[in-house]
């Protein structure tokens, strides 16, 4: 599902780098991304994501170089075949909740909101305790409803590749570990590989593989 070979990224001059020589996650595949604060982790998602471009090496989503695409081919590519819960969830303000977990539709013109795709927002929004609050805007929900809201949003789609940046981080406990078993569930379904970044150590057996960062990041930049 994703191939990144001799991957390196900076922030400009003096910045931040990331190296990551070989990193695979199998079709399927759950792995857990842990590491301190600053090591990269989100740098690392937002590079599959194809949201940033690498300096150097590879990097293949589901046989494709993300790398390669062009601007509007790449956020087609991400729009259709990537989920991304965001850390900061980046929902819309000015948006009621069911159109911010229904957003990916409204700006790919590639992806057709049909019937079926408004079921499955409702169904996902019951499913993750939000049934009741479509109609609601972000800055009417607590944080870990807007946390729901963006898992909704970044499942409706059906991704093949799920990337969650601390999805869990704002819930209480049993909401952690439901909302996991959902993720899970919904992967498992659409045969989506999973790669989060969690810092819930508790919910690390029930991933298949933990990765941990501090190994990537490049300290002596050459
Ligand atoms: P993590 O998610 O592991 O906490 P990040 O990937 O967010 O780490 O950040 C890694 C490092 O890159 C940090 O030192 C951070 O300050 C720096 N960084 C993150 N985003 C930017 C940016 N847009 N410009 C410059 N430096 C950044
Ligand atoms: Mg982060």
């Amino acid at each position: 599902m994703v191939r990144i070979e001799e991957l390196t990224f900076g922030y400009g001059a003096g910045g931040f780098r990331l190296r990551v020589p070989d990193f695979t996650l199998q079709d399927g595949e759950r792995v857990a991304i842990v590491g301190p604060s600053g090591s990269g982790k989100t740098t690392l998602l937002n590079l599959i994501a194809g949201i940033l471009t690498p300096d150097q090496g590879r990097i293949e989503v589901a046989g494709t170089e993300v790398s390669n695409l062009a601007d509007a081919e790449r956020r087609k590519f991400r729009a259709s075949r990537i989920g991304f819960v965001f850390q900061d969830f980046a929902l819309l303000d000015y948006l009621p909740a069911r159109q911010n977990i229904l957003y990916p539709y409204r700006i790919t013109p590639a992806l057709i909101l049909d019937a079926e795709a408004r079921d499955r927002a409702e169904t996902l929004a019951v499913a993750c305790g939000i049934g009741d609050k479509l109609d609601r805007h972000p800055s009417e929900l607590s944080q870990g409803e807007q946390q729901r809201v963006a898992i909704c949003r970044a499942l409706v789609t059906k991704p093949r590749l799920i990337l969650s940046d601390e999805a869990t981080g704002n819930l209480d406990p049993d909401s952690k570990a439901r909302i996991l078993d959902l993720l899970f569930e919904r992967a498992a379904d659409a045969g989506a590989s999973v790669l989060a970044v969690t810092h819930d150590h508790e919910l690390l057996p029930r991933f298949g593989r933990i990765v941990d960062f501090a190994q990537f990041r490049e300290v002596d930049a050459a």
